[in-house]
């Protein structure tokens, strides 16, 4: 059998499922064994589309080489040599392989970090092997695999169906229909086109509905998405807006600089200078002008911060995401497991009669039922029913698992709310508990956030039982009749409204509230009717639901009131309930509750009226739809806002897309909403969106600190390079003593100043506008007098020397050079904000800062003390008053750029 490369079903859709197992050697009911599909992995590869476009080392060094930088170092080391200048040639030679090496490592580490953070984002598979259900990276599926997929599933390979239960898949990805297609196992006899061949799910698309069991018989490549090209293209490209604007900044000074330069070349030519000394000069120029590696610096950083992020829950899964975080003016939020635990317990009954018993939970083991000889009530016995019945999740078997986590909270598979009614159920009535999950159930309409109900029609003696449950304005409008005191009588508007009413009532309270209902019927519903069989019901009573909200909350809503961010509550619970938890929370005070709640029915109106005002306002929006979702953002950015939205389900995906940072749930969410997204929670939290927000202003205002840090100390050379060539016409610095320096602070000190960790400010001030460029007008007025002193300082030691002690070229050229790269160095405590003290700031905190500092200065002081490298630069023995000199001249910028600071705080 292995000896074929590869297993080929061919039309797998008009086969039985035995024969397409037959053909791959397939077991339909235990799966493969371990071993067995440990070989097929080897023989089929892995179940991927294709490497995700991984960079070489060769690609790698290739992008090194290929930059402008290069070109031009590459052109200087010529002209040197073709000047005669042999040790000036190969030294630029050496410093150009140490610049290669340093920007090859960097990148490496950049790609080192962003796969680590890749494989933290990986798909699982549920599959059967040796006849037990085991979750898998979905890249180990395997042809012959027993596949079992659920709702909010994507599909991990090209399966034959099995087995279904109301299976829906949305193809879109695939076909482009984005209406969910019902799918079975059925063999189907013609020749039918990938759409509609009903039997069969696809590597890729997502399961929207139902549960179902699957074959795999391709994998990889060899599947239908893998046969379309354009999907299977590059999704990821890492070239993030910000990297960009950086590229382009460094190509426009390369140009500027270039032109003056050429002009300088010019003016020099006609005034008749010597030749080599403009060439010299026209290179050192071009060299003081690159500020190198400005891009590579912003990706360690923005890597640097996902990787961080990761340690901390959060998933980023695209580097521009984190810029985008940073902009970030609104927030909206699910209620549920967001802003509260997702931990539910039953507190309330409701029934009829005005019955209302409370369960107390103080003994876990024995919760008791307070208000009434509860046992007699019929409409209590019922509601326990429907309670087991109209349900989907399972708690784990009796022995066979621990029953509750350490919380005390209900372990097993499910929806949180669902497992606290088994739970109460198997605790209050264990044998009731026993006889309805012994009960076959013999149809299921499963819960959407649309209809807001879910329920089940199980067989029961010689009939059926429908049990239904869900939000109680849905329930209601499903019942005629109603359960009171073992009476069934007819439900009149009237009281319709009243429990409407009632719902209310429990809702102010903060409890999350179902409603529940039944009937028993002679027949099974057929066709349409069984799509939707909830109707004419006997209404039972309601359930109240307590979930406490997640205290760490209150803090990030102040936080993010701090930070000028918005944070609007969406949730399709009931007012209520959301006005109650939004209030515990922080979201808004005591007062301001009444007018900041609105209802998802009045947004349509809202919206067509134009009302901006009151839409802005608001901080809740009840009862909205997952379509709802996406109007708000629509709505939100039409008005310039920057929107980040939470989302757990399916039909979550289109707003999590469309929003400008989606967010995925990652305990909560679906495998779905979590590739949509941009940023995934690991441990489904508030606070981690704020931690999130956090990151991403600090990470820009690093990358701002580090241009501006760059940018004006190469502006001060230029300055000093000018200011004594045309004055005195002499090159103040050698062209190979400038890339030495550069070399140093433009990698160590700056990338220092990237990973920097920021302030506590930085969640004080209003979010960044987009449309703010890195470097704004004020920044480059910083820069400029930034250089300006720094060029001054230098060129006045120069002209000291020069004019008064008129000491050598060789003296004057080696105090301009140390005092400019001591300046240089010590100019990175000059990138503090101006408001945060001059010794305790986020630079000097930052111990980086001082490592790259050091570093610099001993690699400074080695060439100075090692002869041969000393000849190479040109360094000559100094004495103490040209080092005094130095010192002042190194000092003294820093020394003025912080008085000024001092005296201006917005510099
Ligand atoms: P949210 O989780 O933000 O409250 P959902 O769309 O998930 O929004 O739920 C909407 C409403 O549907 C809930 O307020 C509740 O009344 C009802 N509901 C939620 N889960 C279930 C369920 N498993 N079964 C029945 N009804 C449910
Ligand atoms: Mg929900």
């Amino acid at each position: 059998m292995a000896s074929e490369k590869k297993k080929k079903v061919n039309d797998a859709y008009r086969k039985e499922f035995p024969q397409v197992a037959e053909e791959l050697t397939a077991d339909a009911e235990n799966g493969l064994s371990k071993d067995e599909a440990h070989k097929r992995l080897k023989q089929f590869g892995r179940n991927k589309l294709r490497e995700t476009k991984k960079r070489s080392i060769w690609d790698l060094v290739v992008s090194q080489v290929n930059n402008p930088v290069i070109y031009l170092l590459t052109a200087a080391a010529f002209l040197a040599f073709s000047f005669g200048d042999l040790p000036e040639g190969i030294a630029i030679l050496v410093v150009l392989l140490v610049n290669t090496i340093i920007g090859f490592w960097m990148e490496f580490q950049a790609q080192k970090s962003m796969e680590a953070i890749r494989k933290l984002d990986r798909i699982e598979a549920k599959v059967i092997r040796s006849g037990n259900q085991v979750q898998i990276d979905a890249e180990e599926v395997v042809p012959g695999d027993l596949l079992i997929v659920e709702a909010g599933d994507l599909v991990p390979a090209d399966s034959r169906i099995v087995e279904a239960t109301e299976l829906k898949v949305d193809e879109s990805p695939l076909t482009g229909e984005s209406v969910p297609v019902d799918k079975n196992s059925e063999a189907i006899k013609e020749e039918k086109q990938v759409a509609d061949r009903t039997n069969i799910v696809y590597k890729g698309t997502a399961v929207t509905a139902g549960k179902g069991s699957a074959l795999v018989f391709g994998t990889g490549m060899d599947t239908e998405v893998g046969n379309i090209s354009s999907l299977v293209e590059e999704q990821e490209n890492d070239d993030t807006p910000l990297s960009k604007k950086l590229n382009k900044l460094t190509t426009n000074l390369i140009w500027v600089i270039l032109a003056m330069a050429a002009a300088f070349f010019v003016i020099g030519w006609l005034a008749g200078k010597e030749m080599y000394q403009l060439v010299q000069t026209s290179i050192a120029w071009a060299i003081a002008a690159i500020p190198e590696g400005l891009p590579i610096v912003a990706s360690i950083a923005l890597a640097r911060g996902m990787f961080r992020l990761s340690k901390k829950n959060v998933l980023i899964k695209k580097l521009s995401a984190v810029e985008t975080l940073g902009e970030t003016t609104v927030i909206f939020t699910d209620k549920t497991g967001t802003l509260t635990k997702n931990q539910l317990t039953v507190d309330t009954l409701y029934f009829p009669g005005d019955k209302l018993l409370k369960i107390d939970w103080h003994s876990k083991e024995k919760p008791t039922v307070e208000g009434g000889e509860s046992g007699e009530d019929e409409n209590y016995r019922q509601i326990l029913r429907i309670a087991v019945l109209a349900n989907d999740a399972s708690l784990p078997e009796n022995g066979e698992q621990r029953t509750e986590e350490e919380d005390g909270h209900p372990a097993g598979q499910g929806d949180p709310l669902e497992l606290a009614l088994l739970n109460l159920v198997k605790k209050v009535d264990p044998d009731l508990f026993k006889e309805m999950e012994e009960l076959e159930r013999e149809m299921h309409d499963p819960f959407d956030s649309d209809s807001m109900v879910m329920g089940t029609i199980c067989a029961e003696n010689d009939e059926y039982y429908v049990a239904g449950k869900g939000s109680p304005d849905a329930i209601i409008e499903r019942c005629v009749k109603i359960l009171k005191e073992g009476e069934i009588s007819d439900l009149s508007e009237d009281e319709k409204e009243k429990w409407k009413e009632r719902n209310n009532e429990l809702s102010e309270d903060g409890l999350r509230v179902l409603a529940f209902a039944y009937k028993n019927t002679d027949i099974l519903p057929e066709g349409e009717e069984a799509e939707d069989f909830l109707h004419d019901l006997i209404f039972v009573g309601l359930i109240g639901f307590l979930d406490p909200p997640r205290k760490e909350v209150a803090k990030s809503m102040e936080v993010c009131k701090e930070a000028g961010i918005k944070v609007v509550m969406v949730t399709g619970d009931h007012p209520g309930t959301a006005k109650n938890v939004g209030k515990q929370v922080h979201l808004f005070s005591e007062e301001e509750g009444e007018d900041r709640v609105m209802h998802g029915k009045h947004l349509q109106k809202e919206m067509n009226d134009g009302n901006h005002q009151k839409l802005g306002n608001t901080q809740v929006f009840s009862r909205v739809d997952p379509e709802q979702k996406l109007v708000l953002i629509k709505h939100f950015q039409e008005q310039g806002e920057i929107v980040g939205m939470t989302g757990d389900g399916v039909n979550d995906a289109p707003a999590l897309k469309k929003a400008d940072i989606g967010i995925a749930m990652g305990k909560r969410g679906t495998q779905v909403a979590q590739e949509v997204s941009d940023v995934v929670l690991k441990d489904d939290s508030f606070d981690s969106i704020v931690v999130a927000v956090k990151q991403g202003r600090i990470i820009f205002g690093n990358i701002r600190r580090f241009v501006m840090y760059q940018l004006s100390y190469h502006l001060g050379e230029i300055i000093l390079i000018a200011l004594i060539s045309f004055t005195l016409f002499i090159l103040p610095i050698l062209p190979l003593q400038l890339l030495f320096l550069n070399l140093l602070s433009d990698v160590f000190p700056a990338l220092a100043l990237g990973v920097g960790e920021g302030n506590e400010e930085v969640m004080k001030m209003p979010p960044k506008d987009p449309k703010e460029p890195i470097i704004t007008r004020k920044n480059w007025l910083q820069i400029g007098i930034y250089g300006l002193i720094i060029g001054g300082a230098v060129s006045g030691a120069y002209f000291y020397g020069h004019f008064v002690w008129e000491t050598s070229e060789e003296i004057n050229n080696n105090i301009a050079f140390f005092s400019l790269a001591f300046a240089q160095f010590l100019h990175v405590l000059n990138m503090r904000e101006a408001k945060e003290n001059v010794f305790n700031n986020q630079v000097t905190r930052n111990k980086y800062v001082w490592l790259a500092v050091i570093f610099c200065v001993v690699v400074l002081m080695a060439a100075y003390f090692i002869p041969v490298l000393a000849e190479v630069l040109a360094f000559v023995s100094l004495g103490s008053r040209e080092w005094l000199l130095i010192a002042v001249a190194s000092l003294l910028p820093t020394i003025i750029i912080q008085i000024i600071k001092l005296f201006r705080n917005d510099f």
